[in-house]
């Protein structure tokens, strides 16, 4: 089998950390791989995995959109391949986003998951938390999240499946290959879910 790629979206926000705990989580299920960060339509073309990093969701999909990368992300997803987005990358899943203050906001997302996000559900950065989540998906042993800005999911249509809540507030979803998280558990220092991820991404390209 060829060494697997996963691709970090490189437009902004915690790109890095991403980096760091996909690779830690290669090392752990003592993988070979290669994470790459990708910014462009051929370097999207080629990889088997995509993480959208958390950050600022307007910048990314405003971005994502003038380089082309939107409608190849929607194209490989459809396709199979496995998808993962924190916190903005969740809202950039998501086919409807409407800002807690603001109301709805047309901002550009890659609409690949039939849900609906309501951005900064928690308040302002001063609002910022981190919560034991018990997520049995990944494991029976509860998870840190950490929660900066986050959104929370309001809507879900057929299909979604619910992994995560805090107060019975959506924090966590997986439909098929795509996951969102509301929290960033690139910055929990357990790569539980990047380790899943990962798996999913080997699975696809069996
Ligand atoms: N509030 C940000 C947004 O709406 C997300 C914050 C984060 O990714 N930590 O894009």
């Amino acid at each position: 089998m060829n060494q697997i790629q996963i691709g970090i979206l490189a437009i902004q926000g915690d790109i890095e950390e991403n980096l760091t705990a996909t690779n830690l989580a290669l090392d752990e299920l003592e993988i070979k791989g290669r994470v790459i960060p990708v910014k462009y339509v051929n370097e999207i073309a080629g990889i088997d995995g995509l993480i959208l990093p958390g950050g600022e969701s307007t910048v990314i999909g405003t971005l994502a959109k003038l380089s082309g990368a939107t409608q190849l992300i929607k194209d490989r997803v459809s396709n199979g391949m496995p998808l993962m987005g924190t916190c903005a990358g969740m809202i950039m899943l998501a086919k409807r986003a409407y800002d807690r203050v603001v109301g709805e906001i047309r901002q550009q997302m890659f609409n690949v998951l039939d849900i609906t996000v309501e951005r900064n559900a928690f308040g302002r950065q001063n609002d910022s938390f981190e919560a034991e989540l018990d997520i049995p998906l990944i494991g029976s042993e509860s998870f840190k999240g950490v929660f900066i800005r986050s959104p929370i999911v309001t809507e879900i249509k057929n299909g979604v499946d619910v992994i995560a809540t805090i107060n019975n507030k959506i924090v966590a979803i997986k439909q098929g290959n795509v996951i969102g998280t509301s929290f960033h558990p690139e910055l929990a220092n357990d790569t539980r879910f990047h380790k899943y991820f990962t798996q999913l991404v080997i699975d696809y390209t069996k």
